[in-house]
């Protein structure tokens, strides 16, 4: 065996002894939150297609629309040629939705971050970042250069004394969190955030991944508002919404914007109908909450704050077992392991749709009882 395979087949065995190989199952989605697995039809718990936009006739229609009038690719990056039309109508949108002065899109939400970040930030700044912020702000963090400091998941005396220790060392100060966690489904204090950051001189830069078309948060005092439409939109693509200087300074500096291919003209125009659909209809994003709040209501524990409400298992092996068990039954609910969360937490991550109905609910309530599930605190 050539070195090369040797060595990565020994990794892997490692990860296999651990429970933490990972491998990416065909499962074809054919609504938003029916998935054809191993050739059985299952009802899905581990999509972020919250409002099932990802196949409403109109997402659809105009992403065909946008295909026949523009073709499949865009031949080049946005600086270059592939700039099209809808960048425009997007750019627009989300701004207005978010209610900032501007917007750049991103070719994703990953891509968003770890562009921006490091165009913002460098040696001789100062980072500091929620303890489960997502692994790609994280990843941004590090490759901006700029010194990297964790605050105590959503403790603020930790992050304000991390601020009053640290700040004064540094140039700039970029404090990161999330509206949602997204493997916790709990949201950040933003307004001590916001708080904080006005008093230590930081920007504050919050990612809406989970957020995007399901709450509303007040943009005053977040200076960088970055999201995806990979979610809740249903398509694809990520952004950022700030002030136009903001945007006109990240167009020209962020590398993962410059120099990578512009989206599908399609993904563009399924956003911006995405975008439409939730701006006209603030109920959706409420109904998608409410079949979480059933959820956590049937568990007994405290109610959902977003469409996220993980069960934790803590064994990683437990947590592929009941998952297993689940699928048995048939209901998709992805076991989430280290390093995505933390060791010894590892648990099924419940994402709730509009599309699920009260029955479905009670039936995942009642295997996870028989399973002992929720743990006792
Ligand atoms: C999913 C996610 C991202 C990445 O967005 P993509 O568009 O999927 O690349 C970024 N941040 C958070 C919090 C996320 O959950």
């Amino acid at each position: 065996m050539p070195a090369l395979d040797s060595i990565l087949q020994q990794k892997l065995s490692l990860l296999e002894s651990k429970h933490l190989r990972r491998e990416a199952k065909e499962s074809a989605r054919t609504s938003g939150n029916r998935v054809m697995r191993d050739g059985k039809q299952l009802i899905s718990f581990s999509c972020n297609d919250y409002l099932g936009l990802s196949h409403h006739s109109d997402v659809l229609a105009s992403a065909h629309q946008a295909i026949d009038r523009y073709g499949a690719g865009a031949a080049a990056s946005r600086l270059v040629t592939g700039n099209l039309p809808l960048y425009t109508q997007l750019e627009a949108a989300l701004a207005t939705y978010k209610g900032t002065g501007a917007a750049c899109v991103f070719g994703s939400g990953y891509l968003a971050n770890l562009g921006t970040i490091p165009a913002l930030v460098g040696a001789g700044d100062l980072i500091i970042a929620d303890k489960l912020v997502h692994a790609c702000m994280i990843d941004a963090a590090r490759l901006s250069g700029a010194t990297v400091m964790r605050f105590a998941h959503n403790n603020m005396d930790h992050c304000q004394l991390l601020l009053a220790n640290n700040r004064a060392d540094y140039q700039h100060c970029l404090i990161l969190t999330e509206t949602i966690f997204s493997m916790d489904g709990d949201r950040a204090p933003i307004g001590m955030l916001k708080r904080l950051s006005r008093e230590h001189d930081a920007w504050l830069m919050v990612d809406d991944a989970h957020g995007t078309g399901i709450l509303k948060t007040d943009p005053d005092g977040i200076d960088i508002f970055m999201g995806t439409m990979s979610k809740a939109l249903g398509a694809y693509g990520g952004y950022v919404c700030g002030s136009q200087v903001l945007v006109d300074y990240i167009k020209t500096a962020a590398r993962s914007l410059v120099f990578s291919t512009a989206l599908p003209p399609s993904v563009l125009a399924s956003s911006i109908t995405a975008l439409n659909i939730v701006q006209n209809d603030y109920s959706l994003g409420e109904a998608a909450l409410n079949k979480a709040h059933y959820f956590s209501r049937l568990l007994g524990l405290p109610p959902a704050q977003s469409t996220i409400f993980p069960v934790i298992v803590g064994e990683n092996e437990r947590a592929l077992a009941i998952s297993q068990t689940l699928e048995a039954n048939g209901y998709l609910v992805t076991a989430i392991r280290p390093p995505t969360v933390p060791e010894n937490t590892a648990r099924l991550r419940f994402a709730f749709n509009t599309q699920h109905t009260n029955p479905q609910i009670e039936a995942v309530v009642a295997i996870l009882k028989q399973e002992g599930l929720p743990c006792a605190p």
